[in-house]
């Protein structure tokens, strides 16, 4: 029977027990193991029981054991002392707190479409969401006032299991929120706080706010699913990247649209400080750039700003990363449902819709005219913008070139930062304690110190560490397995192989992510005899351990998990490898500590950036991996080891064959024998040697306290920075946007005349100094409105500059008519073809780049 309502009735705790409700309440007991500790103690066959979720614990635990834990003066002091432990890590002073800097931003706006924090709260597919959830956690470790805002899914993402026959299913359990670690948000008459978005041709949407809290981070969640919302404005939150294209607009307006409301709307009645900094984690939350402009522009009560002033306000602090390379990555809607959203009574009603257009335009060479694209409005609306690995900010610059025709791809405006992963959320509780054993403080939010003492720790302890770690995933694979069989319709009594698959002595190979076709899941495939003598081989075996999901709309992504289970299923080899269904956080934790390979073979150069053999590598794990991502920045020819890609050929089958040849002869050749090369104690010394070295070069990089220090330092102050110098009275905004209109205006009239050289011979030596004079015509402009330039470097064989440096050429003489003389010197310090030319570009210390505005002029 269907019942018509449901209640969650919450626990009432006695109130010597009151703590653990506070400790429920924040996410931080998802990465510190001693309040774990706390919520296990209670019952730990419950514990198990509920999936480690402490909400739902305390939900279920009886009356009667209450009342005993409330006596029980052991357990109450542990319990004080989490207590303890969690009020100084919310209070104390961090590293921000300590080193940030008076020039800080005072609070900095985290948006994203998902957030991967716990696997209690499942609002998240992969690896933009764990990365989100590491940023916040991270940032809550080193006391950044950081503030997330995102979406409350009813139903998360989705659970994967397997049919018979390998083929993915999926299935969407509901979420109550009720039962999830969520404060509601409330006025301070009780009522639910609430933030509306008005809605062509319907009522307003109304959404209504809960809080996460992620240590000393605050995540703001919209939830549509009430009451007072007709039917398809409550699903406007059913799940994430589900439904339709409009269905994934609406998502995308009330993310940025509702999202600014609702820090507003939290800062009012929390009396936190407004943000600083909006930070936006992929395009899908653009629309916050239109929401900003609307308050600027015509809300009532609001400063009243034209449009291009609102532009240079909301730019100034404004932070937008793009993360994917794959061009069907990006979120573009049709200009005609945009149209049709931000229209006169839609979303931002008064801020003019021919300009919303035309920040998302593909209006440059290979466009489509027909499409609104997310992510050149991100970069249109932010002032600094970057990608997620040195990499991938190479490889964006040169995807959004369009943006910037007029110049080269090293000058795009496009930075980047290399993602991290947060420490105390993916190493094994157990590795810390081995660095804790050789004195390390490993609470403390430096962790520099940690890695020179790699070195101290025995092998023989290391070893056996890395054992009790595979045995572990071993253990947890398993019941996994088992579990999937059962669901797959296997009888108990055919399953009694489970006991003895994988086996924790064997060489562990792990392999887990999305499916997405560049990631090839099936490239390990290529030569099934190959693979399967790799795993069978009698000295020297390999076991493999793989997860991934595919998204429910992609049936080829399907298809290869259904290949994989296939090659997995055959009695010959399934003792050696395993697919296990519904990868997530939970399954992730066990999966990195308990490999000793990382595999990832992505089409190079389509993974961003790559998280998880990070998460690996700092459990040690040795990568074994494409140069794609992180790891074409960090390999260093002994952490590890690099899959040759065939980049440049074209021929995707054969490129396919070569790579995974490459593979496979690596784990036949150095992998399988290095590991299997044990002294008389059983210890692999050139292995550890390996383990110890990706501990210490890699360490200091991956962790994700790196990563938000970068974005501290490279971003979020130097725009809070220009955000105030600009906007305090909004005058200069107001200069800038003028001052961008003039030069705009009358840039038609800046040539480069004429430039002449001197002091080299037609074969000069290395030594030689070349003096410059370019004669140039800067029409209405003055000369501090432009930088003139010498741009040299190395000339290819087109006569293209490459390794370009840009100089400053000084004013050295005036004439009529605005025209002007500039030069410079050059010293040629490098020998092989050199060249130059001159080029005017708009220069205001208020940009960022002398690219900024897509200007330049050159000689004719
Ligand atoms: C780390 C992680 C990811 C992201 O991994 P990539 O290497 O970026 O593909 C995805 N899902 C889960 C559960 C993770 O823990």
């Amino acid at each position: 029977m269907r019942a018509i309502r449901r209640f969650t009735v919450r626990p009432v705790l006695p109130e010597a027990l009151a703590s653990l409700g506070t400790l429920a309440g924040n996410l931080r007991w998802s990465w510190h193991p001693e309040t774990q500790d706390v919520f296990e103690t209670a019952d730990p066959a419950l514990w198990e029981s509920v999936g480690k979720d402490p909400v739902k614990l305390l939900g279920s635990l009886g009356q009667a054991r209450l009342r005993e834990l409330a006596g029980d003066a052991t357990y109450l002091a542990r319990l004080g002392q989490a207590q303890a432990d969690l009020d100084a890590y919310l209070t104390e002073d961090r590293w921000y707190q300590r080193k940030g800097g008076a020039d800080a931003p005072r609070s900095i706006a985290y948006f994203s479409p998902e957030f991967g924090i716990t696997a209690v709260l499942p609002q998240y597919s992969g690896g933009l969401g764990i990365l989100a959830g590491d940023h916040l956690k991270s940032s809550s470790d080193l006391g950044i006032p950081v503030i997330g805002v995102g979406l409350l899914y009813k139903h998360g993402y989705f659970k994967q299991a397997l049919s018979a026959d390998g083929w993915q299913q999926e299935t969407y359990p509901v979420l109550d929120p009720d039962e999830l670690p969520l404060t509601p948000l409330r006025e301070e008459d009780g009522s639910r706080a609430k933030v509306t978005v008005q809605l062509p041709g319907g009522p307003d949407l109304v959404a209504t706010l809960w809080i996460a809290h992620v240590g000393r981070v605050p995540l703001l969640l919209m939830d549509t699913d009430l009451e007072e919302n007709p039917g398809h404005y409550r699903e406007v939150t059913d799940r994430l990247y589900g439904g339709t294209s409009e269905h994934r607009l609406r998502q995308e307006i009330l993310l940025g649209v509702g999202g600014v409301r609702a820090l507003r709307v939290y800062s009012r009645i929390c009396g936190a400080p407004e943000p600083e900094v909006f930070h936006t984690n992929e395009g899908h939350a653009g629309f916050l750039g239109l929401e900003r402009i609307r308050e600027l522009t015509v809300a009532e009560g609001g400063p009243g700003l034209d449009f291009d002033t609102a532009l240079e306000v909301s730019r100034a602090g404004t932070v937008f990363t793009t993360h994917t390379p794959v061009p069907a990555g990006i979120d573009r809607f049709a200009r005609d449902l945009v149209e049709q959203y931000f229209g006169s009574a839609g979303v931002v009603p008064g801020v003019p819709l021919d300009r919303i257009l035309a920040l998302g335009a593909e209006d440059y060479e290979g466009g489509d005219a027909g499409v609104f694209n997310m992510a050149v409005m991100g970069f249109r609306l932010a002032q600094r913008a970057n990608g997620v690995s040195e990499l991938h900010g190479h490889v964006s610059r040169g995807m959004f070139n369009g943006l910037w025709p007029a110049f080269d791809e090293a000058e795009v405006p496009i930075g980047s930062v290399t993602n991290g992963v947060h420490g105390p959320t993916w190493v094994a509780r157990e590795i810390f304690g081995l660095a804790a054993k050789q004195g390390a403080d490993v609470d403390g939010d430096d962790t520099d110190a940690l890695w020179p003492l790699v070195d101290q720790i025995p092998g023989s302890e290391l070893w056996a560490l890395k054992r009790v770690l595979r045995q572990r995933l071993v253990d947890d694979a398993r019941k996994r397995v088992r579990k999937s069989w059962k669901h797959r319709g296997a009888a108990s009594a055919e399953l009694s192989w489970i006991d003895s698959a994988l086996d924790a002595d064997v060489l562990t190979i792990g392999f887990a992510r999305r499916v997405p076709s560049y990631k090839r899941l099936t490239l390990m495939l290529r030569d099934p005899a190959r693979l399967k003598a790799l795993l069978l081989h009698p000295e020297r075996p390999v076991q493999l351990v793989i997860a991934g999901k595919a998204h429910p709309a992609d049936d080829g992504g399907k298809k290869l998990i259904q290949e994989m289970v296939r090659f997995a299923d055959d009695p010959e080899v399934r003792h050696r490898i395993v697919f296990l269904p519904n990868y997530d956080i939970a399954m992730a934790q066990p999966l990195y500590p308990g490999c000793d390979v990382w595999l990832n073979n992505p089409l190079r150069p389509y993974e961003a950036c790559g998280t998880s053999g990070m998460k690996a590598a700092l459990n040690g794990g040795l990568n074994l991996s494409i140069l794609d991502g992180w790891w074409d920045e960090w390999y260093d020819g002994g952490n590890g080891w690099a899959i040759p890609s065939a980049d440049g050929v074209d021929d995707q089958d054969k490129r396919d064959d070569i790579e995974a040849r490459a593979l496979y002869d690596l784990i036949e050749n150095e992998v399988a024998p290095r590991f299997y090369d044990v002294d008389s104690d059983g210890v692999p010394e050139a292995w550890l040697e390996m383990v110890r070295h990706t501990l210490k070069s890699l360490g200091p990089k991956v962790l994700a306290t790196r990563q938000v220090r970068d974005y501290v330092r490279q971003l979020y102050a130097p725009a809070a920075q220009n955000a105030r110098a600009l906007n305090s009275d909004y005058a200069g905004a107001k200069a800038l946007s003028e001052w961008k209109q003039r030069v705009m205006g009358a840039w038609d009239a800046v040539r480069v005349e004429h430039v002449e050289s001197d002091g080299v011979s037609e074969t000069p030596e290395i030594g030689a100094e070349l003096h410059v004079r370019a004669f140039v015509s800067l029409g209405d402009l003055d000369t501090d409105d432009v930088a003139v330039q010498l741009v040299h470097g190395s000339l290819d064989s087109d006569d293209q500059l490459k390794d370009t440096v840009v100089d400053t050429l000084t004013l050295a003489e005036t004439y009529e008519g605005g025209r002007y003389r500039f030069d410079g010197t050059v010293a040629l310090d490098r020998s092989g073809a050199f060249g130059y030319t001159v080029r005017v570009v708009p220069h205001n210390e208020r940009l960022v780049s002398d690219a900024e505005l897509g200007l330049v002029a050159l000689p004719a």
